[in-house]
């Protein structure tokens, strides 16, 4: 069920899932990777595929039950971290954006001075053909990111909606009773297994939930501070 979502919090590469026996599930593991083809660039990350499950699971109960029982609550204290997120998020787009729009239109400038270049002879043809296959090249990519910057910056905007959207999920998985596939795949975007803790002399593993359209919860802090 873990499928494609599960990745590793010091290379970011995807676990791969193991399954060891047909009938042993409780066995079934990830692993990363990066790890699996190369044992010196990342460690294992080891972790079985319950014990994921279990505290994916554990996690989403709190976020449920945060949002259930203090929903006006949640949604501004979730504004207010993805407002600041957002802001951080598109005035770096933003940025880079300008530098793309900028370069373009240089390239257009360079363009029309290599054709004028050309037919005074003042370029050969074959120089000619050779920089203006690279400036095209440049463009088209610079196009392409200049597009996916836009689409970046309209998304991050959408912030609003986005949560509503996800309270009006959590409210829809509000009664579940086992995490399902269905709903795992509604709330969650991605989980990243942070390699074993050994220090305590017992072994302490972290995952870190990135939910859809909202990001990372911290529902700890939540709970507490509604609390306290
Ligand atoms: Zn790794």
């Amino acid at each position: 069920m873990f499928s494609g979502l599960v990745f590793c919090n010091d290379c970011k590469q995807k676990l791969y899932y193991s399954t060891t026996s047909y009938f042993e599930k409780r066995q079934d593991f990830f692993i990363c990777s990066t790890h699996r083809a190369n044992k010196d660039k990342c460690s294992g990350h080891y972790i079985r595929a319950v014990v994921l499950e279990q505290q994916v699971w554990k996690h989403i109960q709190e976020v449920i039950s945060v949002v259930t029982r203090y929903e006006a609550y949640f949604r501004a204290e979730m504004e207010q971290r993805l407002r600041v997120q957002s802001e951080e998020t598109i005035r770096i787009h933003k940025k880079r954006l300008a530098q793309a729009e900028k370069r373009i239109s240089e390239l257009d400038r360079l363009f029309i001075r290599i054709y004028e270049d050309n037919v005074a002879g003042r370029l050969d043809d074959e120089k000619f053909a050779m920089m203006s296959t690279n400036y095209t090249q440049e463009q088209a990519d610079l196009k392409t990111e200049a597009k996916s910057l836009q689409q970046e910056i309209q998304e991050q905007e959408r912030q609003a909606e986005n949560l509503e959207q996800f309270i009006y999920r959590v409210h829809k998985n509000s009664t579940l009773t086992e995490l399902t596939p269905y709903a795992l795949r509604e709330l969650v975007k991605a989980v990243y297994v942070e390699a074993p803790d050994k220090s305590s002399g017992k072994r302490k593993q972290r995952v870190h939930i990135e939910y859809d359209l909202v990001g990372y919860i911290p529902v700890d802090e939540l709970i507490k501070a509604e609390q306290a």
